[in-house]
Order: C-alpha cells, then structure tokens, then sequence
C-alpha cells in the first residue's frame, strides 16, 4: 500500500454534522489512518459543513469524541489548525466564491436563473421523452434578464473522464452525459461537488479514501480541479458501503444501529470495533479475524478490498468484542467495567473479571450479571426435587472454611456426584436461589462474590 514517489502523501476526511457519529466515518476514518501511517503521511479531519439546514455545532463535537473514543486522532483539523486552515467549510466561502467567480469569468460556468418550477417541467419533459435529464441549458444561450436569484452551473466540456481507483482501477465516465451541474446555490453556498474538490486541491490532498457513494461523483470534482487548473489528487479509494442486515444503506436517519456512540454505551471496546470495521468489506486472506491497529498498518492492502456493499454483522462483532474482552488484563478489565457497574467497588469489579470474561460479550451485560450483589432477588419456587439437591449443597458449604471459587467449586463437585445427576441439576436452583435469575458467572464464583453470610442466607431462604 505504500506509494514511493512524493509527494509527501496527505489523506483527509470530510464528515458532515449533520447528525449522530455514523458507523461509516469511522471506517473511512480507519482507513485514511492506515493509509497516512504506512506512508508517513499526514491525516487530516476537515468538516464539510455548508448544508446549513441540517448542521448542528454539537454534531461536530460528537464526531470528534467518536473518533477520540477509537483512539484516532487527526494531524490538523478545525480543533488543530494546520497550514492549510481554515479546516471547516463554513469558514471557507470566499474562497468559493473567488472559484465561481474566476470559473464565470472564464466562461466556464455560467448563471442560471431558471426556478425550480421551469426546472422541473424540462426534467418531466425529458421524463415524457424516455431520455435521460440534462439541464437545457437556456441561461448559457439565452439567460432572462429580468430575475436577480441565480445559482451558478458548471459548463460541462464534454469528453472522458478518467481516473485510478486503488480499489476499482482505471475508471471512465462519460461526461457528455452529465448536464450542466449547480456549483453555487441560490442561497451563496457551494455544492458538495465544488468545495470538495477545491478544498481538496488547496489542501494538497493526495488519496482521496471515501465511501462508494461518491464515486460517481469524482469526475465532477476532476471536471472542476481541471477547469480551475489545480492539480488532482494521485488517486481515489473508494471503499464499500455499510449496508444494513436487510440489504439496504446504513443510514442515520432509518437505523439507529448506524450510531458509533451506541456501541460505547453497550460496551462495545473501542479496539474491537476498529479491527471488526477493518474486515467489514476488506479481506486479510488468510482465517485470522483478529488485528490491533498496528497489524492492520502491517496488513491492510486496497487491493483485498471489496466491491460490493459490506453487511453489518453485529453477531460478528459480538464475537470479535467477546474475544478482546477475554483477552485483557483483569485489572484492565476492571478499568473498563467501572463505569458500567457504579454500584459496586474496585475490588469486587475484580475479583470477578476472570468470571465476567466466559460470559461477557459486550461490557453492558455486566450489570444483569452481577445485579443480584447489590439487589436482593426475591426468593425462588423450588420443586422438592430442587430443594432436596440445595440442602445438600447447604450443608456441604456450610461446612467449608474458605469462601474462594476453587474450594466452592471442590465441594459443589463433590455434591453433584453423590446426587447421580448433571452438573446444572445441582447448579441451577442454587443459582436461583443466589441471584433470582437463570444466568450468571459460574457458580463457585456466583456463589463467592457475595459474602458468605449472605449467601447462606439466601440458600436457606430458599429451602425452607
Ligand atoms: N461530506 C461528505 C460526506 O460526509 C464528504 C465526502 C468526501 O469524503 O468527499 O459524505
């Protein structure tokens, strides 16, 4: 994935606060990251924030303590500053507006003072035609000279676009068949496909790594790199779309689970989510599935990228986070737990780390786990049979002198074999009657968490 020749490689993301951090942003963002570090290269965050209908300040935010939470971090950005600042477009409209100007002067863009209305009847006239739409072009050959409102439209010249995907290869367009598109709307504010480019090509941008979406709008953006007479970036990557299990786009508005802070919430660790992002849509090729940031530095290739859209597998990605979890260190695990269990101490939290870890999947699920060591469960209904095998188990750890997993774990054993039954027969009233619930840590650590006191208390509660 390294590139040799200068120069120096510099790579960005452009996200839009226009809602909840998207799941999306941060797999662009891990691979412009891996990008930049296997070419020494410097990242860059800028925000793409000219739809003022939607944007929020503390959208913004919310990207950045998204991408902080996965242990990214950004060269320059709007927080930062950087030689190529101002890093939010909002701050940046002079800049487009002496491009439109300079573009008009030339005759490569023009003003177009049809409505909306005129706009619509020529597309449903096309529609009626079974032709495809391009504007008519009546403001270039033959502009109103009563009206004052106007956007400005980019004069398409015609001919192939053409430029290399590092996932795609060499790509064509035809942009005879684009139409004169809109680069400055009515309202002053520059489209997407004007003041990217151009903060692009001011900001030195070499790769260009973003979502599918957008390739088909790169020749556009060539189309105006090249009439302003900049230089364009070395290459694109344009990476898979997250796609819903349905099939559909991952999208902020219709799925919740589309939002990175929800998996913090849940308990989701931040280096499982970056190494499950990175085999969402790129294929290692080979059956590992495990990857910290720097392997993946090691690893990654666009080449083993795939085409399609990648499907979000949240069964997976239970999966990958219940490995990480089993993998940390207990006191590191007890770290991380902290927030997640506010009403227990440091030192519980510890104690049952190694019991959390066979079951854990997302740190969230600690608290149902070990609820019942600050809630008293109400006392369980027993069969005869139930309560015959937890009197055994009474008395056998009535009588012992150490309360720690192993010897509870000894007796228990003890008391399953002389009652000729499995395991759970024995294990599972027991847990009943200790935390009122069907699932919890194994049972000699069920069982020693709590004082021994409390639960002989509420073994015998149980049986009698
Ligand atoms: N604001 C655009 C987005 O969030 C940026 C796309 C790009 O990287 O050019 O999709």
């Amino acid at each position: 994935m390294a590139v040799s020749d200068s120069p120096q490689v510099r790579v960005r993301i452009a996200p839009s606060p226009t809602g909840f951090a998207h799941l999306g942003t941060a797999s662009t963002t891990l691979y412009n990251v891996l990008f930049a570090r296997v070419n020494s290269g410097t990242f860059t965050l800028r925000i793409d924030d000219t739809d003022i209908e939607r944007n929020r300040e503390e959208y913004e935010r919310l990207i950045y303590e998204a991408l902080h939470w996965l242990g990214f971090e950004w060269d320059e950005g709007p927080d930062k500053g950087g030689p190529y600042g101002p890093y939010r477009q909002s701050e940046r409209l002079d800049l487009y507006r002496e491009a439109a100007a300079k573009l008009i002067g030339e005759s490569k863009a023009y003003r177009c003072y049809c409505t909306p209305e005129e706009l619509d009847a020529e597309r449903k006239q096309a529609q009626a035609e079974h032709r495809p739409y391009v504007y008519s072009r009546r403001c270039l050959t033959n502009p109103p000279t009563d009206r004052t409102v106007f956007t400005v439209r980019f004069h398409v010249p015609g001919g192939e676009v053409k430029f290399t995907d590092m996932v795609r290869g060499e790509m064509t367009f035809d942009s005879d068949l684009f139409g004169d598109f809109i680069i400055v709307k009515s309202d002053g504010y520059p489209t997407y496909n004007f003041a990217s480019p151009l903060d692009d090509a001011a900001m030195q941008i070499t790769h260009v790594i973003r979502g599918e979406e957008h390739l088909p709008n790169t020749p556009y953006q060539l189309l105006v790199v090249d009439a302003l007479g900049y230089a364009r970036p070395q290459a694109f990557a344009h990476m898979p779309l997250i796609l819903a299990p349905d099939g559909s786009k991952l999208s902020k508005r219709k799925h919740p689970e589309a939002n990175l802070m929800l998996y913090r919430e849940q308990g989701y660790l931040p280096e499982a989510m970056v190494n499950y992002l990175a085999l969402l849509g790129w294929n290692p090729g080979t059956e590992r599935e495990t990857f910290t940031l720097d392997e993946l530095v090691a690893e990654f290739t666009f080449d083993r990228v795939q085409h399609g859209g990648a499907r979000f597998d949240r069964k997976k990605l239970d999966w990958i986070n219940g490995e990480y979890i089993r993998s940390l260190e207990d006191d590191d695990l007890t770290a991380r737990l902290k927030t997640f269990l506010p009403d227990l101490d440091e030192a519980t939290i510890e104690r049952a780390a190694p019991a959390l870890k066979t079951r854990l999947r997302v740190l969230g699920e600690a608290k149902a786990l070990l609820e019942y060591l600050w809630a008293d469960p109400p006392a369980p209904e027993l069969s005869p049979e139930d309560r015959q095998r937890v009197k055994a188990a009474a008395v056998a750890l009535s009588l012992l002198q150490e309360w720690e997993p192993v010897p509870i774990h000894d007796v228990l054993m003890q008391v399953v074999e002389s009652s000729g039954l499995g395991p759970n027969a024995t294990f599972m009233p027991i847990r009943l009657a200790v935390t009122g619930k069907k699932i919890s840590p194994p049972i000699d650590y069920t069982l020693a968490l709590l004082p021994k006191d409390v639960a002989m208390a509420r073994i015998a509660r149980a049986i009698q």
